[in-house]
């Protein structure tokens, strides 16, 4: 009922290692480790994990390397495992094809939330399935993609063509980070400049309608420097 899903670390700290892989281990996964990038690419090569874990620096190859080769391949989840205050390598991390980051030093229960976000959204489209329910709900807020219909407390918001556009993007990715040039090109298109204000003033204007109280938000986080996260979609 429960497949066991492999995981493979690419991480040259050996205490980074050892906790994840106990970790791990301890909720069922099955878990192989490389300590330096070349040994990375030859076991997902060989292995084909369901998602990899990344750090970015590692002592033979630079980690954004790592995530561009595998991309020219595979489109196996990856984590990217990064210290604190890069945030603009982690937004070009995104940016290059890896699914989300979490920063050192994090704790079991996030590791965990991540890894189960990036296998659904991995999985839902290997399989070929739809890749977002019809409907997305979290607390008090609920939006009908079919009929366009954004909900909070039963009572009807109304929305922008571009806010709506705006959410729905950020719902059908629940759970993810999705960077600023992320969000921009697919709403906007490819040939928007890159500056985000016109994103960020759109994004006031939801959390106005959708967020009890804006400044701490309980739908839509601010991922600073990134980008933003819409809180996972209840079952
Ligand atoms: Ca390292």
């Amino acid at each position: 009922m429960n497949p066991k899903y492999s995981v493979l670390l690419i991480e040259d700290e050996e205490s980074i290692r050892s906790f994840i892989s106990t970790t791990l281990k301890s909720q069922g996964y099955k878990i192989t480790t490389a300590a330096c990038g070349q040994e990375g690419l030859h076991l997902c090569a060989s292995l084909c994990p369901d998602i990899i874990l990344l750090d970015l620096g590692l002592p033979d190859i630079d980690g954004m390397t790592i995530i561009a080769k595998l991309r020219e391949w595979s489109s196996t989840p990856i984590i990217v495992i990064s210290a604190r205050s890069h945030e603009q390598e982690k937004a070009k991390a995104l940016d290059l094809g890896a699914d989300d980051y979490i920063t050192k030093p994090f704790g079991t229960v996030e590791l965990l939330a991540r890894i189960r976000t990036s296998l659904r959204h991995g999985n839902q489209f290997a399989v070929g399935n739809t890749p977002y329910a019809p409907i997305y709900r979290h607390k008090e807020l609920m939006i009908d993609y079919d009929k366009h219909l954004v909900t909070l407390a039963g009572e009807m918001i109304h929305l922008t063509q571009i806010e709506y556009k705006l959410i729905t993007l950020l719902a059908q990715n629940s759970g993810k980070v999705l960077t600023y040039s992320y969000i921009m090109e697919k709403i906007w298109g490819p040939y928007i400049d890159n500056n985000n204000q016109i994103l960020r003033v759109n994004m006031a204007n939801i959390r106005r309608k959708i967020e009890k109280n804006p400044a701490t938000p309980e739908h839509v986080f601010t991922e600073i420097g990134i980008g933003y996260r819409m809180a996972e979609c209840e079952q």
